[in-house]
């Protein structure tokens, strides 16, 4: 039977695209079906078949029965940034800023970082992808640093990785102008604004761009589709995603390399082998940034970087305070727990290193910790009697410094999905 992909028309940081195919258009896979206006990236479809239904928000795809790896190329083009626009790049790790655009800047003598940390527990399709071919990297950081007239390249990495670090220092054999910068398991190390600190020694500004300390920051699957970009012509027409949780082939990751954008999340699950028994959500994302997406409605997209099916939400029928960071669940997706829990929410309070910047949430340190004992007394104050927290590694451990002692249970909103991939929960460092 054949599938119906859908193409969301906003899959990046700007404004939704405009489609410029109609309703019973036949495409092929390749073929540009939306365009940008304004900041955003051009959509391509990722299959064969006809259009079966255009609306402001998105465009379904009825793909052919018989479908083909070969694609339209796209234009070709006088420059590595124009590219990037042609090929619809976007930021593959999540945050889908336009990759033309960041490389739309000049840093003379500046540096191109890999982030290549793959923060969210549970995701491994970065890794797995350096570890297997970890040239695409190497060569992406290459054309990336001649976009922009950078000197040099960093690769940051978790030193928890060896497989991925071995396989990335044998394929920098020659290469002088690119390193690797080892990095601590904690969250949120993959930050840009982390890693820039832990490289260059110096925290940005909450409203600072990378720009500002002469550095560009591109993921690991960004990186490789510059690549396939460059060399091949090829569009953003497929995703690398893990798939995990509570499934019939059991809890541990399923990495699936190049899967066409616009595949049903229900398709990727019946990869799996589908849902094994009764279940709490599937969370599209990792587990701290991830939000309880819709099985019959969501598809994978140029961001998608997890599917992960949990257990069932433990019932917790009393008084709850929500601690909101920056970096993890932001107040809706607590709110949403808390309401899956049964809980009644008696106060929220931000870390107090969150600040609001152009309408989103941002850290001042991200990851390291100003101190939770105030905001924990006011929780105890307010009538709570147990914490729904999101915070990152460092400030959990210091709500388990005062909230225990309190009488007050912590709950951190990754919990149940850790619990049902056998994940250690984020409590103490
Ligand atoms: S310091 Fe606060 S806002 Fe920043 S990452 Fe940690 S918990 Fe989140």
């Amino acid at each position: 039977m054949s599938l119906i992909y859908k193409f969301p028309l906003k899959m990046h940081v700007g404004a939704a695209c405009k489609s410029i195919v109609n309703t019973k258009d036949t495409v092929k896979r390749g073929q540009c079906i939306a365009i940008p206006e304004g900041l955003g990236a051009k959509i391509h479809s990722s299959v064969n078949g006809i259009v079966k239904e255009v609306t402001g928000e998105y465009i379904l795809i009825q793909a052919d029965e018989l479908q083909s790896k070969e694609y339209i190329k796209i234009e070709q083009c006088n420059s590595i940034k124009d590219i990037c626009f042609e090929a619809g790049i976007v930021g593959a790790g999540g945050a889908g800023f336009p990759t033309h655009v960041k490389l739309s800047a000049e840093i003379p003598g500046g540096t191109i970082i890999a982030n290549c940390v793959e923060c969210e527990p549970v995701l491994y399709h970065n890794i797995s992808l350096i570890e297997q071919s970890p040239e695409l990297v190497i060569k992406g950081i290459k054309y990336a640093m001649e976009a922009v007239k950078a000197e040099n390249g960093i690769i940051a990495v978790k030193e928890k990785n060896k497989n991925a670090i071995i396989s990335l220092k044998n394929a920098l054999e020659g290469y002088e102008d690119i390193t690797i910068k080892e990095l601590p398991d904690i969250y949120p190390m993959g930050e840009e604004r982390t890693i820039i600190h832990e490289i260059f020694g110096k925290w940005l500004e909450p409203s600072q761009l990378p720009l500002e300390a002469n550095c560009v920051v591109l993921n690991t699957e960004t990186l490789a589709n510059i690549v396939r970009a460059v060399d091949e012509g090829k569009p953003v027409i497929d995703k690398d995603i893990t798939v995990g949780g509570k499934l019939a082939n059991g809890n541990k990751q399923n990495v699936f390399f190049q899967v066409p954008i616009g595949t049903p999340v229900k398709e990727m699950i019946a990869k799996c082998e589908g849902i094994d028994g009764e279940y709490g959500e599937v969370l599209i994302g990792g587990p701290y940034t991830g939000v309880a997406g819709d099985m019959d409605n969501d598809s994978v997209t140029k961001t998608s970087g997890g599917i992960i099916v949990t257990i069932p939400f433990p019932r917790y029928e009393d008084k709850v305070a929500l601690l909101v960071c920056a970096c993890g669940a932001n107040e809706n997706r607590l709110r949403y727990i808390a309401e899956k829990m049964g809980s009644e929410v008696v106060s929220v309070l931000p870390c107090k290193n969150l600040e609001h910047i152009k309408g989103s949430n941002k850290c001042k340190t991200p990851g390291t910790c100003p101190g939770q004992a105030g905001v924990v007394l006011q929780f105890k104050k307010a009538g709570a009697k147990r914490l729904i927290i999101s915070n990152c590694s460092d400030c959990s451990n210091t709500v388990m410094n005062s909230a225990p002692g309190l009488g007050l249970g912590v709950y951190h909103h990754t919990d149940h999905v850790f619990r049902t991939v056998d994940h250690e929960l984020t409590r103490r460092l």
